[in-house]
C-alpha cells in the first residue's frame, strides 16, 4: 500500500511541475501546446483521484469515493484520446477538420457517459459500504477503448511519419511503449498504480524535448516569432475564416541601432513588447527584426484590432515623449483582413515587404498607414493574381520601340516591351507588373511568350524585308537561373526558321552582377550561336567591370539617368563622357536609351562613340503594325531613287 501510494504522490508533485513550468515558460493557443496542456491536467487528475481514493477510505463518506473514482475514470479513459489529438496536431489532419476527426472520438464520449454513470451505478468499479474499491463488471471497455486509440495513434504515425518531425515520433513511440508496459504491468498487479507516474515521466521527456517552446518565440522578447505566427495562422486561413492580422514595423529599426546600439534597442524593444503582451487582449509576434502582428485573441472580434491600435499610438506617443527625437521608435502601422487582403501566410508577409516600403510620415512616432496605402498593398494583391494567369487569360501583348543607329542614320532594331491589360484594372505599367511577375514566378511564362510572340512576328510580318536587323528581348533574372534559358530561345528561332542574330536579349546590369558565374556559360552560350547579348540600364547598378569585360557582351545599354541632365549639368556630361568613352576604349558597342530632345541628340550625334540611340525623341513604343509600317516607310525612302540609293 505504501509503495502505490508513493508512486502517485511522485506523479501529483511532478506533474505539478510540469504545469509549473509551463505556464512559466509560455503559453499559446496552439493545438498542439494545448493538448499537451490537457494531457498534463489529465494525468494530474487522475494521479490526485488514485491517490485520493487509496486514502480517503474510511475518512470520506462513499458518495466522494464514488466521484472520486469516476473522475479517476474518466481522465483515465480521456488520456489515450488527448494523446491520439496531440498526434494529429502534429499532421496535416489537425483539429480545424475536426468533423474527419469526430468518429474516432465516438468511444471517449462513450466513456465520459460511462465514468457518469460510475458515480450511481456499479460500471467500472465497485465499492463496499467502507469504500473498498473493486473492479467493477465494464471495466474491460475502459482497455478496448485504450486499445483503440493506441491504434489510431500508431496508424496516425505511419502514415505521417513524414511530416512529423523525427524527435516528436520517438517520444510519441516511447509514451505508448511505456504506457502499454505500465498497463499490463497494473493489470497483473493490481495494488501496483504506476500508470500515473509512468505517464507522467513520459510527458516530462516531452516537455522537455519536442515541446521546447523556444522554436517558436523570439528569445529577447519572449513573444511568438515567424514560426509561431505561421503555426497560429495556419488554421483560421486555411478555413478561410474573416479575421484581422494588425502590423507594426518599426521604421527605423537600423538608424536606431546605430544610435543606441543593439543591446539597448532590444531592451527597448523587450518593454515594448512586455507592454503589448500585458496591456492588449492580443496575441502579438515578432515576425522579423522590426515587424510584428498582432491578432486578437480566437480570431473572434474583428473590431479588437483596430481599438488595440488607438490604444498602441497613444501608449506610444507618451511613452516616447521622453526620449530625443533621434531615439525615439518611429512605427508603422495598419490592418490587413484575411483572406480578403492575404490568403496564405506567405502573401501576408509579402504584403508586409510592400507595407514596410511604403511611405510613412518620418517624425512621427506612430503613422497609421492610411487607405490610400492599404488599397496599394491590395492592388498589389490583385495585380499578383491578374499576372499569375495573364498569359493563359490574353491580357498579355507586345509593344516595340525603335531603336536608332547613328552609323548609318536609321532605324535597325527595336526593343520589345512587354504590356499588360486587364478588364478589372484596365493598362498596367510594367513597372508595376514585372517586379511582381518576378516576385511570383510568372515572369518565366511572360518571357517565353515574348519570344513567342517576336519570334512569330519577325516570321510572318515581313518586317525583315524592310531591313530590320534585330529585335531586343529583356531577361529576368529569374529566367538567367532557368539551366535550359539558352536553349529554348535557340529553339524558338529556329522553330521560326530566323537567324539567331535577328534575336538578341537584354539582362540588367544589377541581374548580371548578382548571377552565379554559371550564367556566364550560358549566355556565351547565346552569344556563340549568334544570339546578342546585351547589359541594360548600365550606371544604376554596382558592375563588377572585371566580369563585364571577361564576357563577350555585345552591346552597353546606358541607363537613362545618365542622359536626362544631358547638356545641362557638368556633372552629368562628366559621367557620360567618362562611361562612353571607356566603352570605346573597351570596344563594346553603345546604346544610350531615354534620348528625349533635340539637344541631347545634338550632344551625342558628333561623337562617334555612341552607336545606337533609343528614346521618345525618336519613337515610343508603337504596335506591331506601326513598327512595319516606320521600317516599310524608311525602306521606301531609301530604295526612292535619290543620291542615297547605293546604300539600299
Ligand atoms: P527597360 O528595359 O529599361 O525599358 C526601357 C523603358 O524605358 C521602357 O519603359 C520604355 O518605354 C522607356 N523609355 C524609352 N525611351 C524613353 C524616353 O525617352 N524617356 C523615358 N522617360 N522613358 C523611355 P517600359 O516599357 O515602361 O518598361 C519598363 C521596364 O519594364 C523595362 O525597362 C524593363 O525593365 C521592364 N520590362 C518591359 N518589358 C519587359 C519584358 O518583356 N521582360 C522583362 N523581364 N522586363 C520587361
Ligand atoms: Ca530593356
Ligand atoms: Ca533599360
Amino acid at each position: 500500500m505504501e509503495q502505490i501510494i508513493w508512486f502517485d504522490v511522485c506523479a501529483v508533485i511532478l506533474v505539478a511541475l510540469l504545469l509549473v513550468l509551463y505556464y512559466k515558460k509560455f503559453s499559446a493557443p496552439f493545438q498542439k501546446y494545448t493538448l499537451f496542456l490537457v494531457l498534463l491536467w489529465l494525468n494530474l487528475i487522475s494521479a490526485i483521484t488514485s491517490l485520493a481514493s487509496f486514502v480517503l477510505p474510511g475518512h470520506a463518506p462513499v458518495w466522494v469515493l464514488r466521484l472520486l473514482n469516476a473522475l479517476y475514470f474518466f481522465a483515465h479513459g480521456a488520456t489515450p484520446t488527448a494523446l491520439f489529438l496531440y498526434v494529429c496536431s502534429l499532421t496535416d489532419y489537425n483539429l480545424t477538420h475536426f468533423h474527419q476527426l469526430s468518429a474516432w472520438l465516438v468511444p471517449s464520449v462513450i466513456n465520459t457517459i460511462l465514468s457518469v454513470l460510475s458515480i450511481f451505478f456499479d460500471i467500472y468499479f465497485q465499492l463496499d459500504p467502507d469504500g473498498t474499491y473493486h473492479r467493477g463488471p465494464l471495466i474491460f471497455i475502459i482497455y478496448i477503448f485504450t486499445c483503440f486509440h493506441f491504434f489510431a495513434i500508431v496508424y496516425t504515425l505511419i502514415q505521417n511519419h513524414s511530416l512529423i518531425p523525427r524527435l516528436e515520433q520517438l517520444s510519441i513511440h516511447l509514451f505508448l511503449v511505456f504506457m502499454v508496459s505500465a498497463i499490463f504491468i497494473q493489470l497483473l498487479f493490481p495494488n501496483l498504480v504506476i500508470e500515473s507516474f509512468i505517464c507522467a515521466c513520459c510527458l516530462m521527456v516531452s516537455q522537455l524535448t519536442v515541446q521546447n517552446p523556444e522554436q517558436i518565440i523570439d528569445a529577447p522578447t519572449r513573444i511568438l516569432n515567424k514560426s509561431g505566427f505561421s503555426y497560429l495562422l495556419v488554421p483560421p486561413l486555411s478555413d478561410r475564416k474573416d479575421f484581422q492580422v494588425g502590423f507594426m514595423i518599426l521604421d527605423n529599426y537600423y538608424a536606431l541601432e546605430k544610435v543606441l546600439g543593439f543591446d539597448i534597442l532590444e531592451q527597448r524593444i523587450q518593454t515594448f513588447a512586455d507592454y503589448l503582451r500585458t496591456n492588449t487582449g492580443c496575441l502579438f509576434a515578432r515576425v522579423e527584426n522590426r515587424r510584428f502582428c498582432f491578432v486578437s485573441q480566437g480570431f473572434r472580434d474583428n473590431g479588437t484590432v483596430d481599438a488595440v491600435l488607438s490604444k498602441l499610438r497613444e501608449a506610444c506617443t507618451a511613452r516616447q515623449a521622453k526620449y530625443p527625437a533621434p531615439a525615439r521608435m518611429q512605427f508603422k502601422c495598419g490592418i490587413l483582413r484575411c483572406p480578403r487582403d492575404a490568403s496564405s501566410f506567405t502573401e501576408l508577409m509579402s504584403l508586409l515587404d510592400i507595407a514596410a516600403q511604403a511611405s510613412g510620415s518620418e517624425n512621427a512616432c506612430f503613422t497609421r498607414l492610411d487607405d490610400g496605402d492599404v488599397a496599394k498593398l491590395r492592388r498589389y494583391k490583385q495585380v499578383d493574381q491578374l499576372v499569375q494567369t495573364a498569359v493563359e487569360d490574353g491580357s498579355l501583348y507586345v509593344m516595340y520601340q525603335p531603336i536608332y543607329c547613328t552609323e548609318n542614320h536609321r532605324f535597325c532594331s527595336a526593343e520589345a516591351l512587354l504590356r499588360m491589360r486587364s478588364k478589372a484594372l484596365g493598362e498596367i505599367s510594367p513597372a508595376e507588373f514585372i517586379p511582381i511577375a518576378e516576385r511570383n514566378g510568372a515572369i518565366l511564362k511572360m518571357t517565353q511568350f515574348v519570344l513567342e510572340t517576336v519570334c512569330r512576328f519577325l516570321r510572318t510580318s515581313g518586317i525583315q524585308e524592310y531591313g530590320i536587323r534585330r529585335v531586343d528581348i529583356n531577361l529576368s533574372t529569374l529566367d538567367c537561373t532557368q539551366t535550359d534559358i539558352s536553349q529554348r530561345i535557340l529553339n524558338c528561332i529556329r522553330e521560326n526558321n530566323l537567324l539567331p542574330s535577328l534575336v538578341s536579349v537584354e539582362l540588367t546590369e544589377t541581374a548580371f552582377s548578382s548571377l552565379p558565374e554559371s550564367i556566364n556559360r550560358t549566355l556565351t552560350a547565346l552569344s556563340r550561336e549568334g544570339v546578342r547579348v546585351l547589359i541594360d540600364d548600365y550606371g544604376t547598378g554596382y558592375s563588377n567591370l572585371s566580369r563585364l569585360t571577361r564576357f563577350p557582351l555585345d552591346i552597353v545599354k546606358i541607363d537613362k539617368s545618365l542622359i536626362t541632365d544631358i547638356p545641362g549639368s557638368a556633372t552629368a556630361r562628366i559621367v557620360l563622357d567618362n562611361t562612353l568613352e571607356m566603352m570605346k576604349r573597351l570596344r563594346k558597342k553603345v546604346l544610350v536609351e531615354g534620348v528625349e530632345t533635340q539637344e541631347q541628340l545634338d550632344y551625342l550625334l558628333p561623337r562617334n562613340d555612341c552607336n545606337y540611340i533609343q528614346g521618345y525623341y525618336f519613337a515610343k513604343p508603337m504596335s506591331e503594325e506601326e513598327l512595319v509600317a516606320l521600317f516599310r516607310d524608311q525602306h521606301s525612302r531609301s530604295c526612292s531613287p535619290s543620291p542615297d540609293a547605293a546604300s539600299c
